[in-house]
């Protein structure tokens, strides 16, 4: 179980030795620590700020296939994400949930009815299972009746699953405590630790109190997403990547009220976008550009981008009158994406995974939520290639342990099974404004989750954050006592961190 106080975990760090060091706390580099502590191995992780604060925080929440890549010949990418798709249901149950899609078809649309039918039958082909049917523009509309039927010739329906992104990444992180590794935030790889010519360790911060430590490691994994070109630096590894940002809108409901998700083309471009139920909220995007601002920053929806995203709602939904005004919030993330050929746009990129060995570190980029435990287990094999041992696959295994139905089984899948065994208060069931967070899963996270500032709860263990008005400001007297009292924060703290929070609210998710 983590506890408030699981940087002691880390105290002793600096005098341990360690099979595998992990760098990065996102999907990715949470999935490599599970897999790896699975396999026996001593593993450590850090994550420079808060766990999934990176990329992992700011997806479009999905575990697809990506129809998209089936359009582009990518048919193995499409193939691996489905059956994780199905696998990741099937484990996760509440935390990897089925979604029903609509695709609406358009007079004149490319690719028409009969491209999409016979993609559409390929992509339930992988998954083994019949989900897709079409309908007429009349049974469409009962579904979807904000949408646009100027020359609405009919649709489908098909099926993918939903998830939040940040709990999934914690998920993994707890069952990898579970299997013995240790985990950090707020702790930052400066430099890597060389020994003729080898990485065999980094010499780290830890960024809340400013002490510096070296962790020692027989292999060092570079999992920091958009910012793997900086360490690969230090072992001369050529910059490979191309940040590419994409951003989305997080609507109430009854501004954009899709009781299913629903797949659009841009009405300039065709990129694909998404409105998609989330957590009684719509989101709402995304975009797809070179990423320009500093990666020293958190991303944000630029000024073009919300104009694009408002372009599309209004096309779609023109009876809604939509505006960026009418947003609880927006989010942006940047994709690590390997560089391919020159001149290539943004969408035409392969969301591929990329694993490089370089003077002892292996560097994995790119791929995606979907997949991440194909990618660890890719990984596994090269580290264990740089340890001379050999490590079975181990991706069909059950992803989390000591899951029983009952009572608390929606907290137990999404926390972990000591979520169970807390005590109850009478309060329980009150809720957070208007999500669905309930006191006793925020008590939990206070107590359990490694929270450090009052943003990795509102944004992170919640994402209460991007589904209130104004970060949920209206809430904060009724937390204040809740989270002062588990966390042992006096009222200086607690106005600092206010403070904190809403600045950073205001600079990154306040809509455009
Ligand atoms: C707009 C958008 C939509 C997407 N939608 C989907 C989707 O619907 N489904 C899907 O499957 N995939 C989706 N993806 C892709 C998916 O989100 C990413 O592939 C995935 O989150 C990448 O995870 P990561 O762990 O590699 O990177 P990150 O989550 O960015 O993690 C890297 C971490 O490393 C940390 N770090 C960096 N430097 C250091 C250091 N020196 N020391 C310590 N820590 C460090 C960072 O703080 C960061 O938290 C989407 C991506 C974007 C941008």
């Amino acid at each position: 179980m983590w506890s408030q106080h699981w940087r002691s975990d880390f105290e002793t760090a600096a005098e341990q030795s360690f099979d595998v060091l992990v760098i990065g706390g996102g999907i990715t580099g949470a999935g490599v620590a599970l897999e790896a502590a699975r396999a026996g191995l001593r593993v450590a992780l850090i994550e420079q700020n808060d766990f999934a604060s990176g990329t992992s925080s700011w997806s479009s929440k999905l575990v697809h296939g990506g129809l998209r890549y089936l359009a582009s010949g990518d048919w193995r990418l499409t193939r691996e994400s489905v059956q994780e798709r199905q696998r990741l249901m099937h484990d996760l149950p509440g935390l990897v949930s089925p979604l029903d899609f609509m695709l609406p078809v358009y007079a004149h649309d490319k690719p028409g009815r009969w491209a999409l039918y016979a993609a559409l039958g390929v992509y339930d082909l992988m998954a083994h299972k019949r989900y897709s049917h079409y309908m007429k523009p009349a049974a469409f509309c009962s579904h979807m009746p904000y949408l646009n039927s100027d020359g609405l010739r009919g649709g489908f329906v098909y099926r993918d699953a939903l998830t939040d992104d940040v709990r999934l990444t914690l998920r993994v992180l707890i069952e990898a405590r579970a299997h013995g590794a240790l985990a950090a935030n707020y702790v930052r790889a400066d430099e890597l630790l060389f020994e003729a010519d080898t990485v065999v360790g980094a010499r780290v911060s830890d960024r809340e109190t400013g002490q510096c430590f070296d962790i020692r490691a027989g292999v060092v994994v570079n999992a920091t997403g958009p910012w793997s070109d900086r360490l690969r630096a230090q072992v001369d590894g050529p910059a490979q990547l191309r940040p590419l940002r994409g951003s989305h809108f997080v609507f109430p409901f009854h501004v954009l009220p899709v009781a299913r998700a629903i797949t659009l083309f841009h009405p300039t471009d065709r990129r694909p976008l998404f409105a998609i139920p989330w957590q009684g909220a719509t989101v709402f995007g995304t975009t797809d550009l070179d990423h320009d601002q500093s990666m020293d920053e958190a991303p944000r929806m630029s000024a073009a981008e919300s104009d694009y995203l408002i372009e599309a709602a209004r096309h779609y939904f023109p009876g809604r009158d939509i505006k960026a005004a009418d947003a609880l919030s927006s989010f942006a993330g940047v994709r690590p994406i390997v560089r391919g050929a020159p001149g290539a746009s943004a969408s035409e990129e392969s969301r591929e995974s990329a694993i490089e060995r370089e003077k002892g570190l292996i560097t994995v980029t790119g791929g995606k939520l979907t997949t991440f435990r194909v990618t660890a287990n890719d990984v596994l094999e090269q580290v264990g290639v740089a340890l001379g041992r050999r490590f079975v696959r181990n991706e069909k295994a059950p992803i989390i342990h000591g899951v029983q139905g009952g009572e608390h089984a929606r907290g137990a899948v999404r926390h972990g099974p000591e979520f169970v065994q807390m005590a109850s208060r009478p309060d329980d069931d009150t809720r957070l404004g208007t999500t669905d967070y309930r006191w006793r899963e925020l008590r939990y996270a206070l107590a359990h989750e490694a929270v450090v500032h009052l943003d990795d709860l509102l944004l992170r263990r919640t994402r209460a954050g991007l589904l209130l008005a104004e970060g949920g400001l209206a809430e904060l007297p009724a937390l204040e006592s809740l989270v002062r009292d588990t966390l042992g924060w006096d009222a200086t703290r607690w106005n600092t961190e206010v403070e904190r929070y809403l600045a950073h609210w205001q600079q990154v998710h306040a809509p455009a």
